[in-house]
């Protein structure tokens, strides 16, 4: 019997894992992916106190060295359910684990536009990730739909690779902070590559196996070799559907020490109801609701 089973290793799972292991608590760590989460695919992260701007991957590489030095029990599977009696059973796809107390830390995933044809593309021109796939593209013309931080992020770090970017935005404002935003246009001012469509949708996909022509809102059609998708995430809930603690998003609500409704199932990071999704915030939830559990594993009232 492990004293928490941490579900997801991106940075909320591995600040949790981090707190417990340094208090000696038996700690499983389930993750279906790799160690980092959604930060393996941003191209750079400029905004955490002591980090200078780095990519995402290198930072992924430092948190996987860090989790292995705390040696908590890693398992590489896939959570489907979890079920609740004196204690906990998370159910995976390989294996069941029982815990004391969960610690849900399991992020979110790339939404998708969910227009006619899109699953024809997928990964046949259509990507989430810059940093995997933007060498694909060298020298060819692109398009990144979206208007936040990632779809800026996404625009800088290819226009150094391709030809031409099409930034396609619903709105004619940006959803992010204004530093990024000086950035890109200050580089779009020198290197020229991104035409920003403001007020377009792409409302249609044509290719024969792979993506070849974009359709816009206003009829417009671009010939493009990928299209970046950079339209937001879902959290990674779908294993909860049993337990009702989830807003109508899918977000998991907690309460100020990070538990939730059924008592002892703790959630962190991205995956709970909040405002703000940075890994400044998710490293700050994580150790709240680790502090919370290892006070409640010591009988600790508060
Ligand atoms: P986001 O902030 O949710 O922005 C999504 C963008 O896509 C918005 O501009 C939205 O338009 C647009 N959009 C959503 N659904 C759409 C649809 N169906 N069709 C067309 N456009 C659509 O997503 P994000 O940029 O991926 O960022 C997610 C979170 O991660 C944010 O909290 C962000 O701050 C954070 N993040 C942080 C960093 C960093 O700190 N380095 C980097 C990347 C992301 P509207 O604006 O009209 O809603």
């Amino acid at each position: 019997m492990f004293d928490c089973a941490i579900i997801g290793a991106g940075p909320a799972g591995v600040t949790a894992a981090i707190y417990l292991r340094r208090n000696y608590f038996k700690v499983a760590i389930i993750e279906k992916n790799c160690v980092g989460g959604q930060i393996i695919n941003s191209p750079m992260i400029a905004n955490y106190p002591g980090i200078l701007p780095t990519d995402g991957a290198s930072i992924a590489y430092t948190m996987s060295q860090q989790l292995e030095n705390y040696s908590p029990h890693f398992i590489s599977s896939e959570v489907i359910d979890i079920k609740k009696d004196d204690h906990f059973t998370v159910i995976c796809k390989d294996e069941e684990v029982e815990a004391q107390t969960v610690l849900v830390c399991s992020g979110m995933h790339h939404k998708i536009l969910g227009i006619k044809d899109e699953q024809k593309y997928l990964n046949k021109g259509i990507s989430w990730c810059a940093t995997c796939d933007g060498t694909l593209y060298k020298g060819k013309d692109v398009a990144v739909v979206g208007g936040g931080m990632s779809a800026l992020e996404t625009c800088i770090y290819l226009s150094r690779i391709v030809n031409k970017i099409y930034l396609i935005h619903r709105r004619d404002s940006f959803r992010c902070d204004e530093f990024l935003v000086n950035k890109f246009m200050s580089l779009n001012k020198v290197l020229k590559k991104t035409e920003i469509c403001f007020n377009e949708e792409i409302v249609g996909m044509n290719g024969k196996d792979h993506l070849e022509q974009l359709v816009l809102k206003s009829g417009r059609t671009l010939n493009v070799d990928g299209l970046f998708e950079c339209i937001g995430f879902e959290p990674n809930t779908n294993f909860l559907a049993n337990l009702s603690l989830i807003n109508q998003s899918g977000f998991i609500i907690v309460d100020k020490e990070g538990n939730s409704k059924v008592d002892g199932l703790y959630a962190a990071g991205d995956v709970i109801s909040k405002d703000v999704r940075q890994i400044t915030t998710a490293v700050g939830d994580a150790t709240i609701a680790a502090t919370s559990i290892i006070k409640r594993l010591r009988n600790v009232v508060f």
